[in-house]
Protein backbone atom coordinates (compact mmCIF):
# COMPACT_ATOMS: atom_id res chain seq x y z
CA UNK A 1 0.00 0.00 0.00
CA UNK A 2 1.52 3.38 -0.67
CA UNK A 3 2.26 5.23 2.25
CA UNK A 4 2.83 9.02 2.46
CA UNK A 5 6.44 9.04 1.32
CA UNK A 6 5.07 7.32 -2.13
CA UNK A 7 2.43 9.26 -2.61
CA UNK A 8 4.59 12.15 -2.03
CA UNK A 9 6.72 11.38 -4.35
CA UNK A 10 4.02 10.73 -6.99
CA UNK A 11 2.79 14.58 -6.36
CA UNK A 12 6.01 15.73 -6.81
CA UNK A 13 6.55 13.21 -10.10
CA UNK A 14 3.13 14.64 -11.53
CA UNK A 15 4.43 18.20 -10.42
CA UNK A 16 6.73 18.26 -12.91
CA UNK A 17 4.77 17.30 -16.05
CA UNK A 18 1.10 18.99 -14.23
CA UNK A 19 2.08 22.56 -13.41
CA UNK A 20 1.20 24.96 -15.30
CA UNK A 21 -0.40 22.69 -18.34
CA UNK A 22 -3.53 22.15 -19.59
CA UNK A 23 -5.50 19.03 -19.15
CA UNK A 24 -5.74 18.62 -23.02
CA UNK A 25 -7.61 15.23 -23.15
CA UNK A 26 -8.95 13.00 -19.91
CA UNK A 27 -10.67 9.60 -20.54
CA UNK A 28 -12.55 7.91 -17.46
CA UNK A 29 -13.06 4.06 -18.29
CA UNK A 30 -15.35 3.43 -15.87
CA UNK A 31 -17.88 5.57 -13.52
CA UNK A 32 -16.34 4.68 -10.19
CA UNK A 33 -13.69 3.56 -8.20
CA UNK A 34 -13.85 3.13 -4.56
CA UNK A 35 -16.63 5.30 -4.90
CA UNK A 36 -18.40 7.22 -7.84
CA UNK A 37 -16.93 9.43 -9.58
CA UNK A 38 -18.84 12.94 -9.79
CA UNK A 39 -20.91 13.74 -12.57
CA UNK A 40 -19.45 15.12 -15.72
CA UNK A 41 -15.66 14.55 -14.33
CA UNK A 42 -13.90 14.24 -17.07
CA UNK A 43 -15.73 17.41 -18.49
CA UNK A 44 -15.30 19.34 -16.41
CA UNK A 45 -11.38 19.13 -15.87
CA UNK A 46 -10.83 18.54 -20.04
CA UNK A 47 -9.44 22.06 -20.36
CA UNK A 48 -8.77 23.72 -17.19
CA UNK A 49 -4.94 24.35 -16.41
CA UNK A 50 -3.46 22.41 -13.86
CA UNK A 51 -2.34 25.33 -11.05
CA UNK A 52 -0.48 23.92 -8.50
CA UNK A 53 -0.39 20.16 -7.16
CA UNK A 54 -0.24 19.75 -3.13
CA UNK A 55 -0.68 16.69 -0.94
CA UNK A 56 -2.60 16.65 2.76
CA UNK A 57 -1.85 13.04 4.17
CA UNK A 58 -2.10 10.61 1.40
CA UNK A 59 -4.52 12.71 -0.66
CA UNK A 60 -2.51 14.05 -3.86
CA UNK A 61 -4.55 17.63 -4.25
CA UNK A 62 -4.29 18.62 -8.01
CA UNK A 63 -5.54 22.18 -8.12
CA UNK A 64 -7.15 23.34 -11.33
CA UNK A 65 -7.78 27.10 -12.52
CA UNK A 66 -11.27 27.94 -11.94
CA UNK A 67 -10.81 27.18 -7.89
CA UNK A 68 -10.97 23.98 -8.74
CA UNK A 69 -9.25 20.46 -6.83
CA UNK A 70 -9.12 17.27 -8.44
CA UNK A 71 -8.85 15.55 -5.11
CA UNK A 72 -6.81 12.12 -5.59
CA UNK A 73 -6.00 8.69 -2.97
CA UNK A 74 -4.17 5.97 -4.49
CA UNK A 75 -6.31 3.63 -1.99
CA UNK A 76 -4.36 0.08 -1.17
CA UNK A 77 -3.03 -0.64 -4.90
CA UNK A 78 -3.33 2.47 -7.19
CA UNK A 79 -0.43 3.79 -9.40
CA UNK A 80 0.50 6.59 -11.31
CA UNK A 81 2.55 5.76 -14.09
CA UNK A 82 3.57 8.67 -16.53
CA UNK A 83 4.79 8.36 -20.40
CA UNK A 84 5.51 10.67 -23.23
CA UNK A 85 2.12 10.52 -25.70
CA UNK A 86 -1.23 8.84 -25.22
CA UNK A 87 -0.99 4.83 -24.32
CA UNK A 88 -1.53 2.40 -26.94
CA UNK A 89 -1.66 -0.68 -24.62
CA UNK A 90 -4.29 0.55 -22.02
CA UNK A 91 -5.09 -2.84 -19.07
CA UNK A 92 -8.51 -3.78 -17.68
CA UNK A 93 -6.99 -1.62 -14.65
CA UNK A 94 -6.40 1.38 -16.14
CA UNK A 95 -9.24 3.41 -15.10
CA UNK A 96 -8.28 6.91 -15.46
CA UNK A 97 -6.12 8.12 -18.16
CA UNK A 98 -5.24 12.26 -19.21
CA UNK A 99 -2.84 13.79 -20.69
CA UNK A 100 -1.18 17.54 -21.02
CA UNK A 101 -1.37 19.98 -23.99
CA UNK A 102 2.45 18.95 -24.02
CA UNK A 103 1.74 15.30 -24.89
CA UNK A 104 2.42 14.13 -21.08
CA UNK A 105 -0.03 10.92 -20.12
CA UNK A 106 -0.89 9.98 -17.14
CA UNK A 107 -2.13 6.45 -15.90
CA UNK A 108 -3.76 5.86 -13.03
CA UNK A 109 -3.91 1.87 -12.77
CA UNK A 110 -6.12 0.34 -9.88
CA UNK A 111 -6.33 -3.47 -9.52
CA UNK A 112 -8.53 -3.72 -6.33
CA UNK A 113 -9.57 -0.27 -6.84
CA UNK A 114 -10.14 1.30 -3.36
CA UNK A 115 -8.92 4.44 -4.99
CA UNK A 116 -10.88 7.54 -4.95
CA UNK A 117 -10.92 10.89 -7.15
CA UNK A 118 -13.18 13.65 -6.36
CA UNK A 119 -13.82 17.36 -7.63
CA UNK A 120 -14.03 19.88 -4.81
CA UNK A 121 -14.37 23.61 -5.05
CA UNK A 122 -11.18 25.05 -3.30
CA UNK A 123 -13.16 27.38 -0.59
CA UNK A 124 -14.78 24.31 0.42
CA UNK A 125 -12.00 21.45 0.60
CA UNK A 126 -11.26 21.64 4.60
CA UNK A 127 -14.93 20.63 4.65
CA UNK A 128 -14.97 17.94 2.52
CA UNK A 129 -15.95 14.25 4.52
CA UNK A 130 -12.49 12.53 3.86
CA UNK A 131 -10.60 15.30 4.90
CA UNK A 132 -12.29 17.51 7.49
CA UNK A 133 -11.06 14.88 10.50
CA UNK A 134 -7.85 14.93 9.64
CA UNK A 135 -5.27 15.48 12.46
CA UNK A 136 -2.22 17.75 11.82
CA UNK A 137 0.24 16.84 9.26
CA UNK A 138 2.99 14.94 10.57
CA UNK A 139 5.55 17.17 8.10
CA UNK A 140 4.24 20.28 9.30
CA UNK A 141 5.17 22.49 12.17
CA UNK A 142 2.16 22.31 13.22
CA UNK A 143 2.84 18.83 14.98
CA UNK A 144 4.66 19.00 18.05
CA UNK A 145 5.16 16.74 21.49
CA UNK A 146 2.58 19.12 22.63
CA UNK A 147 -0.13 18.42 20.10
CA UNK A 148 0.51 14.89 19.88
CA UNK A 149 0.37 14.71 23.71
CA UNK A 150 -3.23 16.69 23.98
CA UNK A 151 -4.18 14.29 21.39
CA UNK A 152 -3.00 11.23 22.85
CA UNK A 153 -4.03 12.34 26.66
CA UNK A 154 -6.29 9.53 28.90
CA UNK A 155 -6.16 7.16 25.37
CA UNK A 156 -6.70 3.40 26.76
CA UNK A 157 -4.95 1.95 23.01
CA UNK A 158 -1.40 0.88 22.03
CA UNK A 159 0.49 3.46 20.90
CA UNK A 160 0.68 1.27 17.66
CA UNK A 161 -3.15 2.02 17.14
CA UNK A 162 -2.88 5.39 18.49
CA UNK A 163 -0.40 7.00 16.12
CA UNK A 164 -2.16 5.08 12.82
CA UNK A 165 -5.77 6.94 14.18
CA UNK A 166 -5.87 9.46 11.50
CA UNK A 167 -7.25 12.43 13.54
CA UNK A 168 -4.29 11.91 15.67
CA UNK A 169 -1.68 12.60 12.75
CA UNK A 170 -2.25 12.51 9.24
CA UNK A 171 -1.40 10.08 6.70
CA UNK A 172 1.14 7.64 8.99
CA UNK A 173 0.72 3.96 8.20
CA UNK A 174 1.98 0.71 9.04
CA UNK A 175 5.52 0.64 8.40
CA UNK A 176 6.23 4.44 9.40
CA UNK A 177 4.73 4.29 12.94
CA UNK A 178 7.02 0.60 13.30
CA UNK A 179 9.94 2.58 12.40
CA UNK A 180 9.39 5.37 14.72
CA UNK A 181 8.43 3.93 17.38
CA UNK A 182 11.71 1.75 16.95
CA UNK A 183 13.75 5.40 16.84
CA UNK A 184 12.27 6.52 19.77
CA UNK A 185 12.63 3.70 22.27
CA UNK A 186 8.85 2.83 22.32
CA UNK A 187 7.03 -0.22 22.85
CA UNK A 188 4.22 -0.05 20.30
CA UNK A 189 2.19 -1.62 22.99
CA UNK A 190 2.35 1.05 25.53
CA UNK A 191 -1.07 2.57 26.18
CA UNK A 192 -1.00 5.85 24.40
CA UNK A 193 -2.11 7.82 27.73
CA UNK A 194 0.87 6.68 29.83
CA UNK A 195 3.45 7.76 27.48
CA UNK A 196 5.77 10.26 29.16
CA UNK A 197 6.48 13.84 27.81
CA UNK A 198 10.02 13.38 27.82
CA UNK A 199 9.44 10.55 25.80
CA UNK A 200 6.67 12.15 23.02
CA UNK A 201 9.73 14.71 22.73
CA UNK A 202 11.74 12.35 21.12
CA UNK A 203 9.03 10.47 19.12
CA UNK A 204 7.72 13.25 17.08
CA UNK A 205 11.14 14.33 15.79
CA UNK A 206 11.47 10.46 14.91
CA UNK A 207 8.77 10.20 12.89
CA UNK A 208 9.42 13.17 10.90
CA UNK A 209 13.02 11.97 10.20
CA UNK A 210 11.59 8.34 8.89
CA UNK A 211 9.06 10.30 6.96
CA UNK A 212 11.69 12.88 5.47
CA UNK A 213 14.20 10.30 4.79
CA UNK A 214 11.68 7.78 2.97
CA UNK A 215 10.57 11.31 1.46
CA UNK A 216 14.54 11.75 0.00
CA UNK A 217 14.92 8.10 -1.17
CA UNK A 218 11.51 8.79 -3.67
CA UNK A 219 13.26 12.28 -4.79
CA UNK A 220 16.58 10.32 -5.89
CA UNK A 221 13.97 7.39 -7.78
CA UNK A 222 12.75 10.39 -8.98
CA UNK A 223 15.67 11.67 -10.94
CA UNK A 224 16.71 8.55 -12.05
CA UNK A 225 13.16 7.88 -13.51
CA UNK A 226 13.17 11.60 -15.30
CA UNK A 227 15.21 9.57 -18.05
CA UNK A 228 12.45 6.77 -18.71
CA UNK A 229 8.66 6.72 -19.02
CA UNK A 230 7.40 5.21 -15.78
CA UNK A 231 5.53 4.08 -12.77
CA UNK A 232 5.72 7.20 -10.14
CA UNK A 233 6.11 6.57 -6.55
CA UNK A 234 7.83 3.61 -5.27
CA UNK A 235 11.44 2.92 -4.56
CA UNK A 236 13.60 0.84 -2.18
CA UNK A 237 14.09 1.90 1.30
CA UNK A 238 15.60 0.01 3.90
CA UNK A 239 13.97 -0.78 7.37
CA UNK A 240 15.17 -1.07 10.95
CA UNK A 241 12.22 -3.53 12.31
CA UNK A 242 9.68 -3.55 9.63
CA UNK A 243 9.33 -6.94 7.96
CA UNK A 244 12.36 -7.64 9.99
CA UNK A 245 10.94 -10.35 11.94
CA UNK A 246 13.51 -13.04 13.56
CA UNK A 247 16.80 -10.80 12.37
CA UNK A 248 19.26 -9.00 14.71
CA UNK A 249 17.97 -5.75 15.91
CA UNK A 250 20.30 -3.03 14.85
CA UNK A 251 20.89 -1.91 17.56
CA UNK A 252 21.07 -4.80 20.30
CA UNK A 253 21.11 -7.92 17.63
CA UNK A 254 18.60 -9.22 19.51
CA UNK A 255 15.69 -11.11 17.03
CA UNK A 256 13.60 -8.51 15.88
CA UNK A 257 9.52 -9.50 16.93
CA UNK A 258 6.15 -9.53 14.90
CA UNK A 259 3.24 -9.24 17.03
CA UNK A 260 -0.50 -8.49 15.24
CA UNK A 261 -2.27 -5.40 16.34
CA UNK A 262 -5.50 -4.34 15.61
CA UNK A 263 -5.29 -7.15 12.57
CA UNK A 264 -1.69 -5.73 11.26
CA UNK A 265 1.70 -6.82 12.11
CA UNK A 266 3.79 -5.17 14.32
CA UNK A 267 7.81 -5.37 14.31
CA UNK A 268 9.32 -4.00 17.15
CA UNK A 269 12.66 -4.64 19.47
CA UNK A 270 11.56 -5.99 22.78
CA UNK A 271 14.79 -4.70 24.33
CA UNK A 272 15.31 -1.37 22.82
CA UNK A 273 11.65 -0.09 22.72
CA UNK A 274 10.19 0.16 26.67
ZN1 LIG B 1 17.13 -3.91 20.11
Amino acid sequence: MPELPEVETTRRGLAMRLEGRRIARIEARRADLRFPLPKDFAATIRGRRVEALDRRAKYILVRLEGGLVWLIHLGMSGRMVLRSGWPNDIGAHDHVIFATDEGWAVTFNDARRFGMMDLVPADRLEQHRLLACLGPEPLSDDFTPAVLQAALAGKRTPMKAALLDQTVVAGLGNIYVCEALFRAGISPRRLAGTVRPERLARLVPAIKKVLLEAVEAGGSSLRDYVQSDGELGYFQTRFRVYDREGQPCTACRRPVKRIVQSGRSTFYCGTCQK
